[in-house]
């Protein structure tokens, strides 16, 4: 089995390979390790490595695993998962950035719960560009909206775009999608946002992400394995 170290590494392998087949410059895309399920010490293990950008989807174990590598002092946090009202408070306080704000009322409860000694939360909006009744993420005609309303919030800082495509192998479907998010940035781009943020590809699609201009792909089990889910994590 390949350690830590070498699936990290094969994971910028494959984004290396990814941009050169592209023509993208590798340096354009931010790795976020998604830590979600595994223990603390396997985030400091890889941040020992080198890795700064850690994601995780559930609002408790981000504020256990924030607790436990405090003395991480450049870690940076990255909140991935669902947003509830009632977890507002626990990303405010622990996260660098949040990816999946979808509207207003959560991103008011953020803006008004980060801590004054904080830097401003950096903030993605989660569009649904798979157009499924089930997904989570704001309509893309509805994108500019949520923007503006996000822009006069003083303690949030909006980055960019995020979104999770169709459960699908299609290439193509894929691809559109990762399309329509891309088009869906560079309107607000036209518009006079100023942003730098395309949060799309996992372990599955990164390659296909790269190709249709992703800034940050969120690896988690290319590099750390296959996740078991607990009783309690499936219920949140
Ligand atoms: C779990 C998760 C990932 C990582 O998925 P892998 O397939 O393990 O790479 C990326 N993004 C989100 C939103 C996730 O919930």
């Amino acid at each position: 089995m390949a350690t830590l170290f070498e699936a990290w590494q094969g994971v910028q392998g494959r984004i290396a390979a990814a941009c050169t087949a592209c023509t993208r410059n590798a340096a354009e895309i931010s790795l976020l390790a998604v830590s979600k399920t595994f223990p603390a010490s396997d985030v400091r293990a890889l941040y020992e490595l080198g890795q700064r950008s850690f994601g995780e989807n559930y609002a408790q174990e981000l504020s256990d695993k924030h607790t436990q590598l405090a003395d991480c002092t450049d870690l940076i946090w990255h909140f991935i998962g669902p947003l509830q009202s009632n977890k507002t408070r626990i990303v405010a306080e622990c996260a660098d950035w949040v990816h999946t704000v979808e509207r207003v009322k959560i991103a008011e409860r953020l803006n008004a719960q980060r801590p004054e000694h904080l830097p401003p939360l950096n903030v993605c909006l989660q569009v649904n560009v798979s157009g499924e009744a089930s997904k989570s993420g704001v309509a893309p005609d509805q994108v500019i909206q949520l923007a503006q309303a996000i822009a006069a919030l003083p303690r949030l800082k909006l980055r960019g775009l995020m979104c999770i495509p169709e459960a699908t192998d299609d290439e193509v479907k894929l691809a559109k999608q990762f399309q329509l998010l891309k088009q869906c940035l560079a309107h607000l781009i036209e518009q006079g946002f100023e942003l730098d943020t395309l949060s799309m590809g996992m372990s599955s699609d990164l390659e296909l992400a790269i190709a249709n201009g992703t800034t940050l792909v969120r690896v988690g089990s290319a590099i750390f394995g296959a996740r078991q889910y607990s009783t309690q994590q499936e219920q949140q």
